[in-house]
């Protein structure tokens, strides 16, 4: 199924709202619609699972920025979620995405370490890749790459415009 990203945050933040007061969340949207094909309750559960650990893991009313961005050639469309948070030691930048691991850093925090495994499994079913960078102003931001093209299987609907 189509999904228009934007409207897909929109839901997100939604979710997040009881749990992300005194935080900003400010939303860089492209200026065309951008839409991604997948599976749209499984997209949301991704950007939940990492909207939710930018808040978790930033202090009190610290701002959390989403940006979306897609390449020149239409062919990947990438969501970054930036925080100014406690960050993410380096060694431990691959791991988080294991089943229950936590960064000793989050100790504070209560979690299960399997947010970010789910969302790798998400996002690799999509054909897509996550990871996590140092936040260069401090923080942590983590990106989201998924393909955009037309699942070969769609092509033909799409000639005869049935799909959108
Ligand atoms: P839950 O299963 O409830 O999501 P969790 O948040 O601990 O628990 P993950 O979401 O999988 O688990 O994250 C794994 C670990 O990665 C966290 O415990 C934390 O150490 C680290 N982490 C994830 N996101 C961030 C972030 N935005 N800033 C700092 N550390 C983070
Ligand atoms: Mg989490």
């Amino acid at each position: 199924k189509w999904c228009d990203v934007g409207d897909m945050i929109s839901v997100v933040l939604v979710q997040v709202r009881e749990f992300s007061k005194h935080r900003t969340i400010r939303v860089d949207l492209p200026e065309q619609p951008s839409f991604i094909c997948g599976d749209e309750i499984l997209l949301e559960q991704v950007l939940v699972n990492v909207v939710s650990n930018a808040i978790k893991y930033s202090p009190d009313y610290s701002e959390i920025v989403i940006t979306v961005t897609v390449d020149e050639n239409n062919a990947k469309l990438t969501i970054v979620v930036a925080d100014a948070g406690i960050g993410i030691p380096d060694i431990d930048r691959e791991r988080i995405f294991e089943k229950f691991y936590r960064s000793e850093s989050s100790r504070h925090v209560t979690g299960t370490g399997l947010g970010l495994a789910i969302c790798k499994g998400i996002v690799e079913v999509h054909g897509g890749t996550i990871g996590t960078e140092p936040n260069p102003g401090g923080g942590t931001r983590v990106s989201i790459c998924l393909p955009m093209e037309v699942p070969d299987a769609l092509f033909p609907y799409m000639e005869q415009g049935e799909v959108e």
